[in-house]
């Protein structure tokens, strides 16, 4: 089903699980985990399963193979990500055409960040909005984007990025999914100026279900995402026990999901870390 149609009303939520393909050692032990947790997964019967992309392409082959078991084999509703970041505007024709023969309808559209350990980056278009562009004209593919609730640490000005969704939506973006974020607020003030800019595209809200303290601090440094003293002290009370951790991580995504779906959001995007448990809960708790 392609993007359009999936989000075609607000009558019942939309839920999207995210994973990645792993890396490092035992890479085929990890693949075949990975399929057991999105059996259990399936069970929610998702919307859609996204499938990240290593800029550069550092990982396209377990990529494609996890995006091919997903269509082919488990039969689940998959959409690909795709980055533009060092890369040539050939090695995005084919990777498109392959994308499109196996039958894929729905890409999510990304610039990507140049990754620190490749010598020479060279790439034929520098935004995603120069991807979009090249997939509006070139392929059948409908595409998703990303935004940033709480502002891309490039960008000025929220507003500045606003603006950039804004032109995302104008080339043809069916929906946005956003960057991980633990306060809602800045996701209703954000929703609201999208609103008052002209942005009428689905924006979902992506949450992830904390199941470590580690982890936490860690997404915090690496993506910039704000987050409240009490937030975090709410899981540092369980930093020592894994278990405890888990259920406080459902609990809160519970309650932020709860709310974000009262508010109005079409659905709600799982940032899965490959573990099906915490967002199956979540989405039993919520419905
Ligand atoms: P862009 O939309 O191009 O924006 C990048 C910056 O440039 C922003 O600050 C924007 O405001 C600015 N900008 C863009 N166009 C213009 C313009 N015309 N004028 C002025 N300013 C402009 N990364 C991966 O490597 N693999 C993944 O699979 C992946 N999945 C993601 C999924 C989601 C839902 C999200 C939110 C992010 C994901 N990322 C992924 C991270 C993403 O690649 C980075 O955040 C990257 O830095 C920006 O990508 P983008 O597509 O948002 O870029």
């Amino acid at each position: 089903m392609k993007l359009s149609e999936i989000y075609k009303n607000k009558k019942t939520p939309v839920f999207s699980f995210e994973v990645f393909p792993p890396r490092g050692e035992n890479i085929e032990k990890k693949v075949e985990n990975l399929f057991l947790e999105l059996a259990e997964m399936n069970k929610q019967k998702p919307a859609l399963i996204s499938v990240t992309y290593g800029a550069g392409g550092s990982n396209k082959n377990t990529s494609l193979e996890i995006v091919k078991e997903l269509k082919n084999h488990l039969k689940q509703p998959v959409m690909p990500h795709f980055t533009c970041v060092c890369s040539s505007r050939e090695y995005i024709e084919n990777y498109i055409s392959e994308i499109e023969e196996l039958g894929i309808t729905n890409i999510l559209a990304l610039r990507g960040d140049e990754p620190q350990d490749i010598d020479v980056c060279y790439s034929d278009f520098k935004s995603a909005l120069e991807l979009i562009e090249y997939l509006r004209k070139h392929s059948e593919l409908e595409f998703a984007v990303a935004a940033y609730p709480e502002k891309h640490p490039e960008a000025k000005t929220l507003e500045d990025d606003i603006n950039v969704l804004y032109k995302k939506q104008c080339h043809g973006a069916k929906v946005a999914y956003t960057q991980v974020f633990f306060d809602n607020e800045n996701f209703y003030k954000f929703f609201d100026k999208c609103g008052t800019a002209g942005i009428e595209i689905p924006i979902i809200p992506g949450i992830m279900p904390i199941a470590s303290f580690k982890q936490l601090k860690k997404i915090v440094e690496l993506s910039g995402t704000k987050i409240e003293r009490g937030v975090f002290e709410y899981f540092e009370k369980y930093e020592n026990s894994k278990e405890d951790t888990i259920k406080a991580g459902i609990e809160f995504a519970s309650k932020q999901a709860q709310k974000l779906l009262e508010f109005g959001a079409y659905g709600i995007h799982f940032y899965t870390l490959n573990k099906a448990k915490s967002s199956t809960e979540v989405i039993k708790n919520i419905t």
